[in-house]
């Protein structure tokens, strides 16, 4: 049985990775048609028709939540619509939308709940010029100037969104490096890129207000600086769904609002799993989905504690949906040094790569980072278009501990932008 609040599929579906993508997919082809001059098309036009937009976002969503509808229909899983919480370690309670509440015995609970943006009190969000990520999927206009304050994945990902589809963009970067948790090479050629598009970077700053001015948010900031646009959005991290989840009548613990969990995801109740951003663990779609099938196969007695079964997370793959894009896995070349550990690392650039030319988008490298000794892979960055595809090759290198000969010597089509991963192997 699964008890769901609100739609069948989650943030993801809703408001994260899928509407994200899907708002990115039209950005890139504006920017690829306005390219594409230089590919032997003219009078292209690439206006972006926001009520379009809104329909081919909802039509998504709606043909995921049907899917995901089905497929549990088909497994016979009883949905309940409403809001659940555990009132003993083996009883819930689902609050249903007319108010009544249905309760239920259950063996094994997993309290997959989620999280949502963080809001500081310094920032009111109202939804209409000063935004969290959630007002932002489907916009209700298109900002003419936006300020977006936070630079991870999330923050970057809208800034490379606005600008593609014709915002002028302001980013606040707390830090003296856009992406500070990512190899810092990998973050200079996002850098590069975005002041090549001309977008505003205000390093070192921490915004402390936003004020509304008229049509105008101003941004104000710890150094001094401030940021004007006609719009502000908010991408500074996340806080667990965890209220009200009746974590203390069931015994369970919680840090911070968030589950901890043991390697089969086990709360320190042994029943009671959690799982996906809850857990705190990699907040990614991905591992949610993963975390989620090791429940299922442990409480259906399919998996034993069999450590190759268990996941590791230093080993998943995850990409920023920007242009160029980013995607990484495993050990980063950063993190290797600063451990002193014996690395190899072989780089190859795109520009000299014939499908790169061809795309008119030679942009970006791969990185390889391999055991010197056994030829192990143990991790990799690409930067550039399809980065986020072609990580998949070196994942499964990384997580079946393959060497850069196995990829070397598996034959890959040409002209392919994967080659350029084969080259860094040999
Ligand atoms: C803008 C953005 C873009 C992202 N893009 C990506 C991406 O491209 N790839 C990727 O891998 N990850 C991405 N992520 C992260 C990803 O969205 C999350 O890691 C993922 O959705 C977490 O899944 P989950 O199942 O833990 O929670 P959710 O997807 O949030 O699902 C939790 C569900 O629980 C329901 N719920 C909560 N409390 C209750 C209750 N008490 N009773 C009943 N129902 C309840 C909620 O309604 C929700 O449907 C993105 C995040 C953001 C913010």
């Amino acid at each position: 049985m699964v008890i769901e609040r609100d739609t069948i599929g989650g943030a993801a579906h809703l408001w994260d990775c899928v509407p994200s993508k899907a708002m990115i997919a039209t950005g890139n082809a504006r920017s690829f048609l306005q390219r594409s001059m230089r590919m032997g098309l003219n009078d292209v036009q690439s206006n972006v028709d926001l009520e379009q937009l809104k329909e081919r976002l909802r039509s998504i969503e709606s043909r995921l939540e049907a899917t995901t509808r089905s497929l549990l229909a088909s497994q016979r899983v009883e949905l309940v619509d409403g809001t659940g919480r555990l009132v003993g370690p083996n009883q819930v309670v689902a609050t249903l939308p007319d108010g009544s509440e249905r309760s239920f015995d259950a063996d094994f609970i997993v309290l997959a709940c989620g999280s949502r943006p963080r809001i500081p009190e310094w920032a009111s969000v109202d939804g209409d010029r000063v935004l969290s990520t959630r007002d932002a999927y489907p916009p209700r206009t298109l900002p003419s100037h936006a300020v977006v304050i936070g630079s991870g994945v999330t923050g970057v990902e809208f800034v490379h969104m606005f600008e593609s589809m014709g915002s002028e963009v302001t980013l606040v970067v707390s830090r003296q490096q856009v992406l500070p948790q990512k190899d810092p090479e990998v973050a200079a050629a996002l850098e590069t890129d975005f002041l090549r598009r001309g977008i505003h970077l205000f390093k070192g700053a921490r915004a402390t207000a936003i004020e509304r001015e008229g049509d105008e948010v101003v941004v104000r900031c710890d150094d001094g600086r401030t940021a004007r646009g006609s719009h502000a959005l908010l991408a500074i991290g996340s806080v667990p769904n965890s209220e009200g989840l009746g974590l203390d009548a069931a015994g369970v613990v919680s840090e911070n609002g968030y589950v901890p969990v043991d390697n089969l995801m086990r709360s320190n109740v042994a029943h009671i799993f959690a799982a996906g951003d809850l857990s705190g663990r990699l907040p990614l779609s991905s591992v949610a989905a993963m975390q989620g099938r090791k429940i299922a196969e442990y409480v259906m007695g399919k998996s034993g504690r069999a450590p190759e079964r268990v996941i590791d997370y230093d080993k998943a793959a995850s990409a920023i949906f920007t242009e160029p894009e980013i995607a990484d896995v495993g050990l980063a070349e950063a993190d290797a040094f600063a451990e002193g550990r014996k690395v190899r690392v072989t780089k190859v650039p795109f520009a000299t790569h014939a499908k790169a030319l061809i795309n008119d988008d030679s942009r970006g490298f791969v990185k390889i980072v391999s055991d010197p000794a056994t030829g192990v892979v143990l991790g990799g960055s690409i930067v550039g278009r399809h980065a986020a595809e072609l990580i998949s090759i070196l994942a499964v290198a990384v997580t079946n501990g393959l060497t850069v000969t196995d990829i070397h010597e598996s034959l890959l089509v040409h002209p392919t932008l994967a080659e350029a991963l084969s080259e860094a192997a040999e």
